[in-house]
């Protein structure tokens, strides 16, 4: 925990210096064609710096350099011990920058300071050494073969691993492919959100400090339409790792199937359904859950718990009590310590943002708190945390994800309804129940389309479970050892004995 106050994170925001160039085979480099994109602070407006805006030249190097270090076998043939304590390290050291990193990502992307601190820094360390620390324990398997046979299934690291990532929890959804991308021996081209690309860019220096060796983790930071475009169409890239819309998600598909039918692995969106039962065993934690559920990190979150079901006995009762609990999710300045709700990313997003609240209204949904931006005299976007009732599935609110703090709610009369309006969503990412009936619980729990589901509570889940979405919310998992499917290719060995 930190005692720092909104002043103290203030005095280190201006005496911050901000590196913002791209990070090739171990130095920060410019560009190739030396284009910059201007970073704005969504806090206040204000420009944190122009950082290199990489192109398909810096891919060619990037790639062609991380090949030439996986071929070397600097990192992919090193003993697992000592990869794994590089690791360790590595993790270690984005703790003990937590405060700078967590102060970067702010400013960057406008989260509160106190959550990037005590929530994405740690889960972001946390992931590296969980991954460094497993790498050693992974066994390869000997086939049950014929006497005069031995048949080796063996994992191999897949060689040049792309990592193409969202800007709402940038360094957190890094770690989930850097972890177990890194450990599995590849090598990794990392390229964050041009709206979020300074930690980034920050942890290539810590990733050399700790060991790791140049040509193994490159970060090339620039827009979605240029350099990664042309990491998704790169004839040498083995892996493509992704989290981000669907839509961005799907055309990723294209491009690898345009070129070299490297491998796809997509985290993409959500629109998941949290479920209210009369019968919940708490009501008071269930409306304090769903406000969280929707406000946490200014609604910008994959997991969302953006529809909220309730059964039509509790309605009357239940959505005041979501709306009372809302207020604790007011926004304010993201370096206060006390902060819940920070600004939105951008001003793009904001209008956006704005657009679907004009919407619910448009389409005869009931306002029962926020729809307003807010602070605005501080240059900065915010959005209140947005209530709409008698939301119906099929409203524009309740089947696009809006990735902002805009809440619909939609009854139901049973839970076969419930199931039915939660899993009629083109998303299938996670889902909630709130039930004090074990079979019900149980019943729900399989019949959702959805990677994961929470009993009773909201956003469970750490390291040891895999994380990831059914239907268009993408393929593959992060977290777990089942991450590492993605990162390595499986190998049969039949020897005759
Ligand atoms: P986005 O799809 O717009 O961008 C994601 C990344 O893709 C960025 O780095 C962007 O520059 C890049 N990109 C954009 N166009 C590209 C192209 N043509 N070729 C290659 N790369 C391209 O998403 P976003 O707005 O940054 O993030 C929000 C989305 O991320 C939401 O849909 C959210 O649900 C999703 N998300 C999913 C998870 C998950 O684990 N399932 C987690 C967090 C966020
Ligand atoms: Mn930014």
């Amino acid at each position: 925990m930190t005692t720092l106050t909104r002043a103290d994170w203030e005095q280190r925001a201006r005496s911050l210096s901000i590196e913002t160039r791209a990070f090739i085979h171990g130095e920060y480099v410019d560009a190739v064609g030396g284009d910059t994109f201007d970073c704005l602070s969504p806090i206040d407006g204000r420009l944190l710096g122009q950082v290199a805006s990489c192109a398909a030249a810096d891919a060619e190097r990037a790639v062609a350099d991380a090949r030439a270090a996986f071929d070397s076998g600097v990192w992919s043939r090193l003993a697992p011990a000592e990869r794994k304590q590089a690791m360790v390290r590595f993790g270690n050291l984005i703790a003990q920058h937590a405060e700078e990193l967590a102060l970067l990502e702010t400013l960057d992307m406008g989260k509160p300071v106190a959550h990037a601190l005590t929530l994405d820094m740690v889960a972001a360390a946390e992931c590296i050494c969980w991954s460094g620390e497993a790498l050693d324990k992974i066994y390869d398997e000997v086939a049950p073969t014929p006497h005069d046979q031995l048949g080796l299934v063996t994992r191999e690291p897949i060689g040049v691993v792309a990592a193409i990532v969202p800007w709402n929890f940038p360094l957190m959804m890094s770690s989930w492919k850097l972890g177990p991308a890194l450990a599995s021996g590849n090598s990794v081209i990392l390229k964050p959100s041009e709206k979020s690309p300074l930690t980034a860019i920050r942890i290539a220096a810590l990733a050399v400090e700790a060991g790791i060796p140049a040509g193994v983790f490159n970060v090339l930071p620039g827009f979605g339409h240029t350099v990664g475009q042309a990491l998704a169409l790169n004839m040498d890239v083995d892996t493509l790792v992704f989290t981000g819309s669907t839509r961005i998600a799907k055309q990723l598909m294209i491009y690898a199937g345009e070129s070299n039918m490297k491998r796809v692995w997509l985290e993409a969106g959500g629109k998941s359904a949290n479920i209210v039962c009369a019968d919940a065993p708490d009501l008071q934690a269930a409306a304090q859950a769903a406000a969280a559920a929707i406000a946490f990190n200014q609604g910008e979150v994959c997991t969302a718990g953006s529809r909220l079901l309730v059964e039509r006995s509790i309605q009357e009762h239940f959505v005041p009590m979501v709306v009372e609990a809302l207020k604790t999710w007011r926004p304010g300045h993201p370096l206060d310590p006390s902060t819940m709700v920070g600004a939105l990313v951008d001003r793009q997003h904001l209008e956006s943002v704005l657009g679907y609240i004009a919407a619910g209204e448009a389409e005869g949904a009931t306002l029962r708190c926020g729809g307003c931006r807010v602070l605005e005299e501080s240059g900065g976007v915010y959005v209140e945390p947005t209530l709409f009732d008698g939301v119906n599935n099929t409203m524009k609110i309740a089947r696009e994800e809006i990735f902002g703090p805009v809440l619909a709610v939609i009854p139901f009369d049973d839970i076969e309804e419930a199931l039915q309006i939660a899993n009629d969503s083109p998303y299938g990412l996670a889902a909630a129940v709130w039930t004090r009936d074990l079979s019900k619980a149980h019943l729900a729990a399989k019949a959702l389309r959805a990677g994961s589901v929470w009993i009773n509570q909201y956003n469970g889940g750490d390291m040891t479970a895999p994380f990831g979405g059914f239907k268009q919310s993408g393929n593959g998992r992060d977290k777990s050892l089942h991450a590492f499917d993605k990162y390595t290719e499986l190998k049969a060995t039949w020897i005759k004995l």
